[in-house]
């Protein structure tokens, strides 16, 4: 059994409700640490530290009130999360972030596990742009801080670079056409043993994901190569909780992973209702080193996420018995911001 009384986590947006919810149920009490004093977790934890991510003494207060720390984003700075570590657990363990925060340190880590990725290049200076037609066209993307399609850039042509400013250090990706978009959930326990969940079908609009779907429909064949490399991806980085492969599959069925996510993910939440464990719940039971459950799923599901203004539309809405609609509760409705969900179970 788990000595866990009190969950720290990190980040205070609709993963880190959906956590704390998760983690009410077990009799966890949970702290959000966040940078934005709107939260919206806040109401749903049993405290609330709001501070800057590198601000040390907050930091501190927060570490002592807590038995465990998780996050619910990936791009709090690594040497806050170690500084932490040298008082309390922190899971999964920040050399996991040190990889995946950084684009290009991720497909390397991935490439030499012998696992595909686009065709992709290091853009660090002007400089860079030579020999790189057999990308175009590509997208352009920041190494690091990306997130919901942001800081990415369609080039087409050379011409497309004068619009870059070189701040930034950026990779380019050769821009495939996407049969279907799949990811996988995936927990993995304190013991090494791992709980998988089933490919989940996810479409996106303007980069955004728009909807994600189970049972997904691709063949066995793509399905077991997608767990097989999250179980490898999984223990390769020796990783506790719940983590996210996004995976692209190509016109001519060859699948790629797109990106890992150390985290619980969007389209990880239709696990809420369409199994008997979700996501949210493996990774309280992973974290705090409580017994695993074998996730199952009871229903076919699609969830679909509401962006911006669209949650107007839903909130005084009646709904089907089959219909679980989500608000986050956010207080400002912003363009592309997720504003809530709503999972609709199917027989
Ligand atoms: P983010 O970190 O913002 O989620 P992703 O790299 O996952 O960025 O890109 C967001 C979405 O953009 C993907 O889910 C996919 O729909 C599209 N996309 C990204 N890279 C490519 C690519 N190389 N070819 C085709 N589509 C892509
Ligand atoms: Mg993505």
């Amino acid at each position: 059994m788990s000595n866990t009384k009190v969950l720290g986590i990190i980040g205070g947006g609709q993963l880190g409700i959906m956590l704390c919810q998760a983690a009410k149920n077990l009799d966890i009490k949970t702290v959000i640490y966040c940078d934005d004093e709107d939260s919206p977790a806040q109401n749903y934890s049993e405290n609330f530290i709001c501070g800057k991510y590198d601000d040390e003494t907050k930091i501190k207060e927060f570490t002592s009130q807590v038995d465990v720390v998780t996050f619910e984003f990936e791009n709090i700075p690594v040497p806050t999360l170690k500084k932490i570590q040298q008082i309390k657990p922190v899971y999964p363990d920040p050399n996991v972030n040190f990889i995946i925060q950084h684009r290009s340190k991720e497909k390397n880590f991935i490439n030499q596990l012998g696992i595909k990725t686009v065709d992709y290049k290091n853009i660090y200076s002007c400089k860079d742009i030579e020999n790189i037609e057999k990308l175009l066209p590509g997208i352009l993307k920041t190494t690091t801080l990306g997130y919901d399609g942001k800081g990415q850039y369609i080039i087409s042509n050379l011409q497309d670079f004068e619009k870059i400013d070189f701040k930034n250090e950026f990779i380019l990706e050769k821009k495939i056409n996407l049969q279907k978009e799949i990811s996988i959930i995936i927990t993995r326990y304190q013991n090494g043993n791992s709980v998988i969940y089933d490919p989940i079908e996810n479409i996106h609009k303007d980069q955004i994901l728009d909807t994600s779907k189970i049972p997904s429909n691709i063949d066995d064949k793509i399905a077991n190569q997608c767990k097989k490399y999250a179980i490898k991806l999984a223990h390769e980085l020796n990783y506790i909780g719940t983590m996210c492969v996004e995976y692209f599959i190509d016109e001519s069925n060859e699948l790629f992973v797109n990106e890992i996510a150390p985290r619980v993910h969007n389209s990880g939440h239709l696990t809420i209702n369409a199994y008997n464990v979700s996501q949210f719940e493996s990774h309280v039971r992973s974290v705090c080193n409580l017994e695993a459950v074998e996730p199952v799923m009871k229903s076919a599901a699609i969830m679909k996420n509401i962006i911006g203004d669209d949650i107007f539309d839903y909130k005084n809405r009646e709904f089907k018995s089959n219909e679980y609609f989500f608000d986050y509760l956010k207080k400002k409705t912003k363009p592309k911001r997720k504003m809530g969900h709503i999972i609709t179970l199917e027989d």
